[in-house]
This record gives structure tokens, sequence and C-alpha cells, in this order.
């Protein structure tokens, strides 16, 4: 898809960054080809995995509250933020996960005008993520914290345990999917500005102190 300048120049500099990196990874996916994107599939097996736990989590413990208290009454503080923090590798597993048809649809969302009071990823029909970033994949608001897990402490060492977890895929103290991922497309001469595990300062000590670099 290719936004006429029109489009463009309505979108704000979040939504430009967001839409520059869905650009990156389909550049690279194109070039990498049919062989190399089998192999980032399998790469990210796990991570499906897990993200199918944590859906399966939420869905068993939090639906009816989060359905209750925000959707009904439409109150929803999750994706009222314009803008939300999303890794290059979010991205990548998003355009693996995706039909051609579902990224149009995110890259169109994307383009549109946003008066700054939702997510730019937001649909009439809801969030056009196929696989919706890490950070929302994560998020709980106390208030649902503090009615389920009140009610459910067993579900609170379940939560705490898929936080731990969490972090395997994307804390740069060990070697981690996110950081391959990013290094997959740098190695293919690209690049993104969302490459927070090669590029923030705060990410790079933590490899530092980790011993995983110079
Ligand atoms: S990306 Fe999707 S789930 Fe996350 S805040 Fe935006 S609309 Fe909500």
């Amino acid at each position: 898809m290719t936004p006429t300048k029109q489009l463009v120049s309505k979108m704000n500099d979040y939504q430009k960054e967001q839409l520059d990196t869905v650009s990156v990874v389909k550049t690279g996916l194109s070039r990498m080809g049919e062989v190399g994107r089998r192999e980032l599939m399998v790469c990210i097996d796990s991570y499906m995995a897990f993200r199918k736990t944590v859906d399966e989590f939420l869905s068993s413990h939090f639906r009816d509250i989060c359905t209750e208290t925000c959707f009904a009454s439409q109150t929803s503080a999750c994706c009222g933020k314009d803008s939300i923090i999303t890794f290059f590798a979010d991205t990548v597993v998003n355009a693996l996960a995706a039909t051609p048809n579902q990224l149009d649809l995110l890259e169109h969302v994307l383009l549109s005008e946003n008066t700054g009071h939702r997510c730019v990823y937001l649909s009439p029909d809801g969030c056009v993520w196929t696989v919706r970033p890490i950070v929302c994949a994560m998020f709980l608001c106390d208030r649902a914290m503090e009615a389920v897990f009140s009610q459910w402490p067993e579900a609170k060492t379940q939560w705490n345990d898929l936080r731990c977890r969490e972090k395997d895929f994307k804390w740069p103290d060990q070697p981690v999917l996110f950081d391959h991922l990013e290094k997959v497309f740098l190695n293919l001469g690209l690049r993104s500005s969302l490459m927070h595990l090669n590029f923030s300062p705060g990410l790079l000590n933590v490899k530092r102190k980790a011993g995983l670099l110079l």
C-alpha cells in the first residue's frame, strides 16, 4: 500500500514511525523469500505458544469483568491512548501471522487521521493487529486485577508466572527472540527506530551488564 501525500500529511509522527516499521518488515520478508519466512515462523513458535497461553488465561479469568466494566459501559482505558510502546518484533510477528488482507487493513487504519483520543490501531471493529503488541497483551488495569486476584489468589500466581515468561522473549539480559528478530532484519541492511533492543541506550546497557556486549 503506497500512501498518498495527502494521507501522510494528516498522520502524526507516531503513525509515520509505525507505518515505516510495517514497510521495513514487509521489505525484509519479501527479500528473504519463502525459505527465510519459514525459518522465522519456526523461531517464533514458542512465543506464539506463550501468547496462546496468555490469551487463554485472560479469557478464562478476565473476559467477564473486562466486558462488563469497560466495553459495555464504553469506559475502556486499555486502548484510549493514541500511542503505545511497540517493539520491532511485534510488527514482525504480526506480519508473519496476518493474512495480506489483515495487513492491508492495519495499514489502512494507521493511515487514518487520529484525533488523539484513542489508539491509532483501534478500528470500529476493534484492534487491527492480528497478534497484539506484547505491551497490550500483558496489560491489566489495577481495577480488574484487584477484582479478580482478591477472589482467585491462584490466578495472581499464574499471572506473575506469565510476566516472568514474558521477559524470556524480550528482556535482553540473555539472548532473546525480540533481539534476534531485529538482528535478522539488520543483517538484511534494514533498520527501524523501533529496534529498541539494538539501539536503546538503556537496553544496550542491560546487554552490557549481562556480558552480551563489549
Ligand atoms: S494496539 Fe490494539 S490492543 Fe493495543 S492499545 Fe491499540 S487498539 Fe488496543
